[in-house]
Order: structure tokens, then C-alpha cells, then sequence
């Protein structure tokens, strides 16, 4: 008789491995199950992905064990990773792990621990040990260490002679150790009354069964406890002798019961205040919207709506309809948020509409709190996730809605590790796997979402005006010198990052009590520090980037490397004292507002100051109930919030945003802009936004200042086709690094070579990133793509990146390049 055996996904490597299932494990082993297996020299968790008869062709080793007691991953998010896998170019491993909570991994590491020999040889020589040695043994007596540990604690190299001839003598070994996972279930044991207690507490004979005051306490107690039991911890917490043996002796009796029990680490802020929400009345545009989601709803099919909307139109609101709809039809729902939008503000009116059915997954929650959500999750807990890109892999089943808010932000795409996925584009498959209905909410839809508007692949719903009659704010724009031509000018320092009209309408608005936000794209204090006489910039010694120069503590910064330094009182290349500052950070932004209204209570909002957990949040609220007068940050300060008292929004630097080296930059600069002109009078008649530009005809400001989207996409598009750009055109970047430059130049010259022999084909570069080396590691680009019209779906590109990656992986020029591969990439960096 045969038995199957698994196939089994392991991150960072292609392909699936087979194992034999022993048979104690056989009931447990089944797709999406995670477990420990030996894998060449050490063991490994890795994913089940198939149990059959097939797999066991190559299987000799076995599984050793599962992990995750029972939770797996269900079919349909197989298939999602498997998907990710295939459309990212990246090992199925890694998209089912990118599928779990971090800290979950189990497996081995390799550490140096004292050997069998150690005892008995010990007494012999103890004395001809030198210092460093005997110190490690002492050591080693204690715990294991690692390679690395060895040589940083000890001046010992684990390769070196007095090591080897350690192990030689079978003194030391080095050997696997199994670490992990950091995050484990906790339970709690929670006591019941039996249902034979039960039975008798109703007609009054359960008291007399007892003989002590104790436990006719304890009965008490747990009756009052409810459904749920009471913990027995809670119970005994600072007891008596007498009480303990009470509880004994009524578990002997069975009038209690004991049970077992996970708990969930995850306790909800309470959130009351936006209750009423759902009786207003839906307005025309929203009916409308709502009324073709719920057709599609309730035929079950698959279909992407985009929701296309100012801020304020009213999308959130419709999201909530949609969901409760979702949920009668009792299938569930997911929302992705910008991780900056997790806010205080939009999880009130979720709580307020979903109240225990809803769960929130972001970026500050601890592993603990996140695995215990993820597994109440898997059992059906909660039919209403919402959360930041990771969100998208939530273990819901039978999704029936689907939401991405504020679509066109580029944090959905994860640009810094494996899989480079974008969450956007997965929930859009996970929809489609359900039968479901995907929402695409944006004031600002990327442009991507426009032309699938166009091919029929989205439908266009829209909210044309902001609810409740608030109207869009007046919008205005204030030509600002840049700065190399105000240099002549005889202005103050403080004239020239704000300029007289934004100053008097600044001074109108707290007049009137009226809140402002001031946009400055960019932390710091200033991001240059320039020797007036040699004209040196002062850059990062890793990196191809200028320092920034941060205001605490007189430090230049490295935003790529995290690199500080003091800053010099004199040019290190010349010796000149003559070093100036330049260019304009929030730091240097909140110091000149200070100075011009010495009244004002000014904050700043970036991520230097929001560094503290919680402290986004704290902020938000303060300024909410009034305490800051001036909100200043980066477009942190855009996002998201809604704060019925702003009246002024001002956008300092235009120019920051629009002529970034990037096909997207006056996509990205104009949706920011506006995104920001959304905060600027929600609530009443005269908000008033400010855009400081040198470029008052450009066309991402004319954009903004008409209000008009749509319009600004239609003219942009034909750039874009011209330019080979998305949507026309899907690109893959692949990106090298290395320490050497000529390695990297090299490597990419080959990969660009083998591209070539692939027709239909096209291709941009190599080139230096427009960073040309972080860390000390070069960066060489290059594009691959091909047209929409020739390459649907993009299966001629992908397929000739894996051909040539594959092929080129055993060269000995790849040797130390790391390639990195970044399907539909949103930063060209
Ligand atoms: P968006 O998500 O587009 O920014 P919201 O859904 O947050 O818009 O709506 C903006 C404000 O208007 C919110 O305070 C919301 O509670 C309110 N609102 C939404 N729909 C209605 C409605 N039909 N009637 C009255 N108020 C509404
Ligand atoms: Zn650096």
C-alpha cells in the first residue's frame, strides 16, 4: 500500500520539495500547513503546498514536525501566493511567507556548544588554555554561540587554528540548534460551571451540595462571570489556601468544568462618537454607486469598480454600505487602508458600524497581538478585516467585498523586499478568486486605474460632490522665485519660504481662530550643507546623496544609511569657514513659522517626530480637539485626517514634488496636492489652499488648480505612451548591486545582452539608479518591457526575465552582483 507524501515551499528558494509524512503526523499534513523539515545541512520551516501520491517520487527525508497547531492557510490563498509567485518572479516560499505574521519561523542555526570530550579532557589541560580560550569555554558552558559571536566577543576567528584544534579534540562542536518561532499561542485555562451545577442553581439544591463558605463564593462568582467562563488565573489571582482547595474540590465534584482556551492579545480601543453615521440618508451619487455594487453582489460575480471621488464625497461611507452588505449575504469583508490612514478617526466609524465583527492588522501592533488576530482570523472571528498592504493576505474566507482606499498611493506596493508585490493588484485577484466585489476608492485615481476604465476592466463610478453642500476650497497659486533666482533679492530668510500673500492669509485664518496646515515634502532641517568658497556639498560617505542637516543635536543625516555625523564647522575639502545651509526641511519650516507668529502653537509632523509609537495618533487628536494652532510636516500632514477647523492648507514647495527624475512625478506631485487641498475646509465655506511654486504653467499645478483630474490624466496620457510608460507599457526592473562597481556595470551588460535575443522585447539602460550607490553597494537599472497591445497580461515579458535570470545564475560574472527583480516597480530609484 502507498501513502502520499508532501510537497513542501520553502522561502528563498525556487521550487517545492518532497517529503515523506510520517504516520504520526498523516491527519495533520495538508495543504497550507506549515512545518519543520531537514533541508541539506539544517531544518527549515517550509509550507505544504500538495499532499499526493506524485510527491513521493523523489521524498527519502521526512517531516518532522507541524507547526501552528492545526491553523493552515486555506486553498485560496494557495493560490493567491502561488500567484504572486508567478506574477512577481519570485519562489512560492516567499509569497506564503510574506501570507503570515512575522516571527513565526522555526529553524535551525548553526552555533558552537562544548563537546562530549569536554568533561573528561577538562581537568588535563585546563591550565595551557590561552585567556581568550578558556574565557569561550566559560562561556560555552553557559550557551551556544554563533560564528559571529565568537569573533566579536572573543578575539578568536571561528576559522582559526586554536578553534579547529578545539574541535579536533572533540572539546567544542558546532552544531544545528533550533530557534524559534519568537511568537507563540498563549492559553489560559478558564473555568465554567458544569451543566449539572448548572442544573441545580436554578432550583436552589446546589448551595446545600456545598459544605464551605469559599466555594459557594466561587459558585457565585462564576455564575455571575456569564457565558464565557472566568479565568482561572483571575479567579485564584492573590487566594487563599482555603479558596484554592474550595475550587479543588468542585472540580472533583464536576460542578465545575475546566477548559483550555487561546487568547486573543488583542484588545480593540473602545471608539464611540460617529454611532449616527448610517441614519443620514445616502445622497443621489452614492445611492447610485451602491445600487450597482449590490447587483454584483448578488449575482456573485466578480466585478472592479473604481470610486472615483473628491475627499469628503462620501467613498468611506459607501465602503460601509457595501461591507453590511457583504455581511448579510454572510460572506466577508476586506479593507486596505495607506498605512498612514489608519487612523483614530476611520477605525471610530468602523467600530461604530461593525462593532466585535471588525479587526484592524497595522505596523505597530506587536507579533503576539498580530498572530493572535491571524489566527482568530483563520477560525472566522472576524468577517471585517481592515489594515495596510499586508492586510491583503488576510485568512478570510468566502470574501464578498473587497476595498482599496486611496488606490493610487505608492506604500501599496513593497518595493523593499521579497515579494515585491503590490497590494492593490493582489486584492484585485483575491476579488476575482472570490466571485467578489472590489472597490478601488480614490480622489485621485492613478492613472493605471483610468485606462482600465477605458478597456472595460473597471467600472467608473463617481461622486462628484462633497457631501452635506461643504465646498472644494479655493485654490490658488502664489509664483514663488526658486531659489537660485532670489539670491539678488534683498529678502529676509523668512520671506523666502513663505511668501507675503501666504503670510497674510496665514495671519487672516488664526485672526478668525481657523486651524492651517503647511506642506513641506522633506525632513530636516536643510538638505544641503554647502561650502560658499569651493562650492562642495556635503555627502554621505556610503551613499551618492547630499546630507541632510537636522537642527537637534547640529547632525548631518543620511536618509538612504541612517549615517550621523556632526555637523563641520568648516569645509572638509577646503578648510573654509564659509558653509551655508540650504534648501528647506519641516524643521526649518516649523522654526520660521514660530518666528512669524510668535502666538501660534505650531506642530510638526514628520516621520522624525512620529517616531514614537503612538505618537501619530496623539498628535492627530491633539490638533483634532484645537490644541496646535499650525500643523506643519510632510505629506503625513495630507493624509487621511480630517479636521473640520482647517481653513488654509499651504503646499510651501510645489517644485519638490514635480521634478523628481520619474516618469510618475507630476502624477504623484498634482494627487498630494490635492489630497492636501481636501484638508482645507471640510466643514465650512472658505477653506483656501496655497501652492508656492517657480512653476506656476506647469501642468501638474494647473491640475490642481482647475480641480480637475480627469482632465489633467487625459492630457498626461499621451506622455506616457509616447514615453513607453505604464499603463501602455508594462515594465520590469531589474536592478544590480554590488560593492564593486565594474561588477555591476558588467553583470547588467550581460543580463541586457541576453534580453535582447528575445523579440518584442524593449529595453531602457543600464543605467546608475538615479541613487547611484547606497551603503556602499552600487546600483545599476535596468528596464525590460513590453507593449499592452502585443503582450497582454505580460506573460512574453515575464517569461523572458526568468529565462535570462535562470540562464544567467551560474555565471561566474553574477558572482556577488545580488539582482534584484521588481515587476511593475512604482520607484525607478
Ligand atoms: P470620503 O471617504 O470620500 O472622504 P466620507 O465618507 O468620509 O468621504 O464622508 C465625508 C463626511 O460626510 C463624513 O463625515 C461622513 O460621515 C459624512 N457623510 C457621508 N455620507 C453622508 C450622507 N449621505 N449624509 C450625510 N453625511 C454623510
Ligand atoms: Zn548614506
Amino acid at each position: 500500500m502507498s501513502s502520499p507524501a508532501a510537497l513542501i515551499a520553502l522561502p528563498g528558494i525556487e521550487g517545492a520539495f518532497s517529503y515523506l509524512i510520517p504516520p504520526a503526523l498523516k491527519s495533520q499534513i495538508i495543504p497550507g500547513v506549515r512545518v519543520l523539515v531537514p533541508f541539506r545541512s539544517r531544518r527549515v520551516t517550509g509550507f505544504v503546498v500538495e499532499v499526493s501520491e506524485a510527491a513521493r517520487e523523489n521524498a527519502t527525508r521526512s517531516i518532522e514536525q507541524t507547526l501552528d497547531s492545526g491553523v493552515a492557510l486555506n486553498d485560496e490563498l494557495l493560490r493567491v501566493t502561488k500567484w504572486v509567485s508567478e506574477y512577481y518572479l519570485c519562489p512560492w516560499g516567499d509569497a506564503l511567507r510574506a501570507a503570515i505574521p512575522a516571527g513565526l519561523d522555526a529553524e535551525d542555526q548553526f552555533k558552537f556548544c562544548l563537546g562530549e570530550a569536554f568533561s573528561s579532557q577538562l581537568t588535563l589541560d585546563e591550565s595551557g588554555f590561552p585567556r581568550e580560550v578558556q574565557e569561550l569555554l566559560d562561556s560555552l558552558e553557559e550557551s551556544p554561540l554563533s560564528a559571529r559571536q565568537i569573533r566579536k566577543r572573543f578575539s578568536l576567528d571561528p576559522d582559526g587554528v586554536e578553534i579547529r584544534q578545539l574541535k579536533q579534540r572533540g572539546l567544542i562542536e558546532y552544531r544545528a540548534f533550533l530557534q524559534g518561532p519568537r511568537v507563540n499561542e498563549m492559553i489560559e485555562r478558564v473555568l465554567h460551571l458544569s451543566a449539572e451545577a448548572r442544573a441545580a442553581l436554578s432550583d436552589d439544591s446546589l448551595f446545600a451540595q456545598i459544605s464551605t463558605k469559599s466555594g459557594q463564593r466561587l459558585i457565585r462568582e462564576l455564575r455571575d462571570g456569564g457565558e464565557d467562563g472566568v479565568s482561572r488565573s483571575a479567579l485564584l489571582r492573590g487566594a487563599s489556601k482555603n479558596r484554592r482547595a474550595a475550587l479543588n474540590e468542585l472540580v472533583e465534584q464536576q460542578l465545575v468544568t475546566e477548559e483550555r482556551r487561546a487568547v486573543l492579545r488583542w484588545k480593540p480601543d473602545a471608539m464611540n462618537g460617529f454611532a449616527g453615521e448610517r441614519n443620514a440618508p445616502l445622497n443621489n451619487a452614492q445611492s447610485k454607486a451602491l445600487a450597482a455594487i449590490a447587483k454584483q453582489h448578488d449575482e456573485r460575480e466578480f466585478e472592479a469598480f473604481l470610486l472615483f471621488g473628491v475627499t469628503g464625497s462620501g467613498k468611506t461611507r459607501v465602503y460601509i454600505e457595501a461591507i453590511e452588505r457583504a455581511l448579510t449575504l454572510r460572506r466577508t469583508a476586506l479593507v486596505l487602508v495607506p498605512e498612514i490612514a489608519l487612523t483614530p478617526q476611520l477605525w471610530g466609524r468602523f467600530r461604530a458600524a461593525f462593532g466585535d465583527r471588525v479587526a484592524i492588522q497595522h505596523s505597530a501592533q506587536a507579533p503576539a497581538e498580530r498572530y493572535d488576530l491571524w489566527r482568530a482570523i483563520s477560525k472566522g472571528e472576524f468577517p471585517v478585516v481592515i489594515g495596510a498592504r499586508s492586510a491583503v493576505f488576510a485568512p478570510l474566507e468566502n470574501l464578498g467585498v473587497v476595498v482599496v482606499d486611496e488606490e493610487h498611493e505608492a506604500s501599496y506596493k513593497q518595493n523593499d523586499s521579497v515579494p515585491r508585490y503590490s497590494g492593490r493588484d493582489v486584492a484585485l485577484y483575491r476579488a476575482q478568486l472570490n466571485g467578489a466585489v472590489a472597490i478601488l476608492g480614490s480622489a485621485t485615481p492613478s492613472f493605471e486605474s483610468f485606462y482600465s476604465v477605458d478597456k472595460g476592466k473597471l467600472t467608473l463610478l463617481t461622486l462628484p460632490e462633497r457631501v452635506a453642500g461643504a465646498r472644494l476650497p479655493r485654490i490658488e497659486i502664489v509664483p514663488h522665485a526658486s531659489e537660485e533666482d532670489s539670491e539678488d533679492e534683498e529678502k529676509s530668510e523668512a520671506e523666502r519660504v513663505l511668501t507675503k500673500p501666504v503670510r497674510e492669509a496665514m495671519a487672516a485664518a488664526l485672526s478668525h481662530k481657523k486651524q492651517i496646515i503647511v506642506l513641506q515634502n522633506r525632513r530636516g532641517y536643510a538638505p544641503f550643507l554647502i561650502c560658499d568658497f569651493c562650492g562642495k556639498v556635503q555627502e554621505c560617505p556610503n551613499c551618492a546623496v547630499s546630507l541632510t542637516y537636522h537642527r537637534p543635536g547640529k547632525i548631518l543625516r543620511c536618509h538612504y544609511c541612517n549615517h550621523r555625523d556632526d555637523a563641520p564647522d568648516r569645509c572638509p575639502s577646503c578648510g573654509a569657514l564659509d558653509l551655508s545651509l540650504s534648501g528647506i526641511g519641516t524643521q526649518k519650516l516649523e522654526e520660521e513659522i514660530s518666528e512669524l507668529f510668535p502666538d501660534a502653537r505650531v506642530a510638526r509632523m514628520d516621520s522624525d517626530a512620529m517616531s514614537r509609537l503612538g505618537a501619530h495618533a496623539a498628535l492627530t487628536s491633539a490638533f483634532q480637539s484645537g490644541e496646535y494652532d499650525v500643523l506643519a510636516g510632510t505629506q503625513m500632514v495630507a493624509k487621511g485626517l480630517d479636521f473640520p477647523n482647517v481653513e488654509l492648507a499651504v503646499i510651501a514647495q510645489a517644485d519638490t514634488e514635480l521634478f523628481h527624475p520619474d516618469f510618475r512625478a507630476s502624477e504623484r506631485g498634482a494627487s498630494l496636492m490635492l489630497q492636501l487641498a481636501g484638508r482645507a475646509g471640510r466643514a465650512s465655506e472658505n477653506g483656501h489652499v496655497m501652492i508656492q511654486t517657480s512653476a506656476p504653467d506647469h501642468a501638474a499645478v494647473k491640475a490642481v488648480q482647475h480641480a480637475n483630474w480627469m482632465e489633467f490624466a487625459s492630457s498626461e496620457l499621451p506622455n506616457r505612451e509616447k514615453g513607453k510608460f505604464p499603463p501602455f507599457y508594462r515594465l520590469i526592473l531589474l536592478r544590480a548591486l554590488a560593492t564593486d562597481e565594474d561588477r555591476v556595470a558588467k553583470a547588467m551588460l550581460i543580463l541586457k545582452r541576453k534580453l535582447e535575443s528575445h523579440r518584442g522585447v524593449e529595453l531602457l539602460g543600464p543605467a546608475p539608479c538615479a541613487v547611484a550607490k547606497i551603503s556602499n553597494r552600487f546600483r545599476y537599472s535596468l528596464i525590460v518591457r513590453t507593449s499592452k497591445d502585443t503582450d497582454a497580461g505580460g506573460k512574453k515579458l515575464r517569461h523572458a526575465v526568468k529565462t535570462v535570470l535562470d540562464e544567467a545564475a551560474d555565471l561566474p560574472e553574477l558572482n556577488r552582483v545580488q539582482i534584484e527583480v521588481d515587476v511593475d516597480p512604482v520607484s525607478l530609484t
